[in-house]
């Protein structure tokens, strides 16, 4: 009987981009030099500076990462440096990613719309960074908040505040290149706090 049961389903480990892991080793290396930026890198992941990902990782090995920085060196040394990894990986994504064309017809359009074309593509791209997690955008008030439904990167972490800087400065970086100069983004729900979403709210977009 055995034999002609369909073998178990094994899901294979949810991939994100590998930025979530080479910006923040970029970002370590910026606030507290090579060395220390290596030992974690070794700790946490299979990597050294010199091997760093080229394709789409586990994402167990970026939330790994992170979460060795945050258990080092504390939430509030932490989450800038996470936060500055998220700017970088915009850049990269500004640089790399977004073909210019779209940047300029992005940036021409009235602020409402431009927003509305830049979300649309993130959501269309939401497999390279969201994993095992659903990326959501909703659109209640002025301006849309961004969603996070099981969110992959503060998994599993009990904090005192949010604790996604990563993901809230790569959006940040994005808003204000192509939308608003003084956009910033604020994580004001985090399951790391024990919400049920992380959410994240747009300031500085009129
Ligand atoms: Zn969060």
């Amino acid at each position: 009987m055995g034999a002609t049961l369909a073998p178990p389903r094994t899901e294979p480990a949810a991939r994100i981009g590998p930025n979530a892991v080479i910006q923040l080793v970029a970002a370590m290396q910026a606030r507290w030099g090579e060395r220390f930026a290596e030992s974690l890198l070794a700790e946490a992941t299979e990597y050294t500076p010199d091997t760093l990902p080229e394709a789409m990782i586990d994402e167990g090995e970026a939330r790994a990462l992170a979460h060795l920085l945050l258990d080092r060196v504390g939430a509030a040394a932490a989450l800038p440096v996470l936060r500055d990894a998220g700017h970088r990986t915009a850049d990269y994504l500004l640089a790399n990613r977004i073909p210019p064309p779209a940047q300029w017809v992005i940036r021409l359009l009235p602020r409402r719309l431009g927003l509305r074309l830049l979300l649309a593509a993130i959501t269309r791209h939401a497999w390279t960074f969201a994993g095992s997690g659903r990326f959501v955008v909703r659109w209640v008030g002025t301006w849309p908040a961004l969603v996070f439904e099981g969110c992959t990167m503060c998994r599993g972490l009990h904090g005192d505040r949010p604790m996604c800087d990563y993901y809230a400065g790569t959006f940040e970086r994005l808003l204000a290149v192509l939308i608003s100069p003084a956009a910033s983004v604020v994580e004001v729900e985090c399951q790391a706090l024990g919400a049920a979403t992380c959410r994240f709210r747009l300031d500085g977009m009129s």
